[in-house]
């Protein structure tokens, strides 16, 4: 059975705070919050089409802070998404995404009742200096707090960080790798910078105070990130922003890539190849690997061949099931 979420997007009403790039109106693409039965209407909906699709859900709240929401009208939302729960088999639990200083015993009591399965909590950085620079309002220590009380709750843990903020560098984020680590997420997600219009970050890039990181250094950092986190097991469920005619059309500076796990994950893949062709002559060689990585280790518009062929190594790559590198 597959398996996917249905996300119902909370616009910045949730949001004690406006973080430095932040223009919910574009990342979201909803304006209007949704009311609970609108929320009913829209699960009911799916339901049919995932269960003829045999497919399953969850529930997910994104695009605010969730557990910062009038009370009222939160609870009214969790309610709905439990009738949709206790209802339908296809829908396997609900999730939301909140601020690290939003979670206290109090909310994680009412989101336990709701049938709430996991938090992910917008932490971007774990950096002090870096969460101030971009209003964040929240420290790392309040990061640590939420995912501790997250976790011992029994509700799934999900951090997620940025890279390239104001005043950030490529060892914060790996700083803040490390730090996540250590808090044992269940899921981790990593959102290189976007400058978007009508944001602060936006009015730095335009004064030339600020320019966040090349495309080639987010690349090249995000491979670091993505294998620091699956070798210890973590995993990596979503690399860059979705794919946004929103995102594009109000983008000044930045990484927004729509196939950039892809890219990374083939940049990945050339640094594995080349530490195995470090001591091997230069020439021709037949490299066999899995089918399903072929497109990464050819890489976008051959890339990659073309990066092995200015070292002098002319490849030709050949599918061979299971094999990961294997060079003839
Ligand atoms: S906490 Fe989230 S919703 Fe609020 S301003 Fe920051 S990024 Fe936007």
């Amino acid at each position: 059975m597959k398996k996917t979420n249905v996300s119902i997007f909370i616009p910045h009403i949730g949001c004690p705070h406006l973080c430095s790039f932040c223009d919910q109106k574009s990342i979201s693409g909803a304006v209007k919050a949704p009311s609970a039965s609108e929320v009913r209407d829209v699960l009911n909906e799916q339901a049919e089409h995932l269960l003829k699709n045999n497919i399953s859900a969850e529930i997910a709240f994104f695009g605010g802070s969730f557990t910062a929401i009038e009370r009222g009208y939160m609870e009214s939302l969790l309610d709905a998404a439990k009738s949709a729960v206790d209802k339908f088999p296809a829908y396997t639990g609900i999730r939301c995404s909140t601020r690290p200083d939003c979670i206290s015993e109090e909310i994680i009591d009412i989101l336990k009742r709701y049938g709430v399965t996991a938090v992910e909590l917008g932490a971007q950085s774990m950096n002090d200096e870096v969460l101030k620079a971009n209003e964040r309002g929240h420290t790392a220590d309040d990061v640590r707090n939420a995912s501790n009380l997250i976790k011992s709750s029994g509700i799934e843990l999900g951090l997620q960080m940025m890279t390239g903020l104001y005043r950030d560098t490529p060892e914060n984020c790996l700083y803040t790798a490390d730090e996540f680590i250590k808090l044992s997420p269940k899921t981790v997600r990593i959102y290189p910078t976007v400058i978007l219009k009508n944001t602060k970050l936006g009015k730095l890039f335009e004064s030339g105070e600020f320019k966040s990181f090349s495309f080639e250094e987010t690349v090249e950092l995000c491979a670091k990130l993505l294998r620091k986190f699956t070798e210890k097991g973590f995993r990596v469920i979503r690399l860059g922003l979705h794919a946004s005619a929103d995102v594009e059309r109000d983008m000044l500076g930045g990484t927004y890539h729509p196939a950039l796990r892809e890219i990374v994950e083939s940049r990945i893949f050339l640094e594995d190849l080349q530490m195995r062709l470090f001591d091997m002559e230069k020439g021709k060689y037949t490299v066999y690997t899995d089918p399903k990585n072929i497109s990464k280790a050819v890489g976008q518009k051959k890339s990659n061949i073309n990066a092995l062929a200015e070292l002098g190594y002319e490849i030709k790559f050949r599918p061979m099931t299971g094999e990961y590198i294997l060079i003839v």
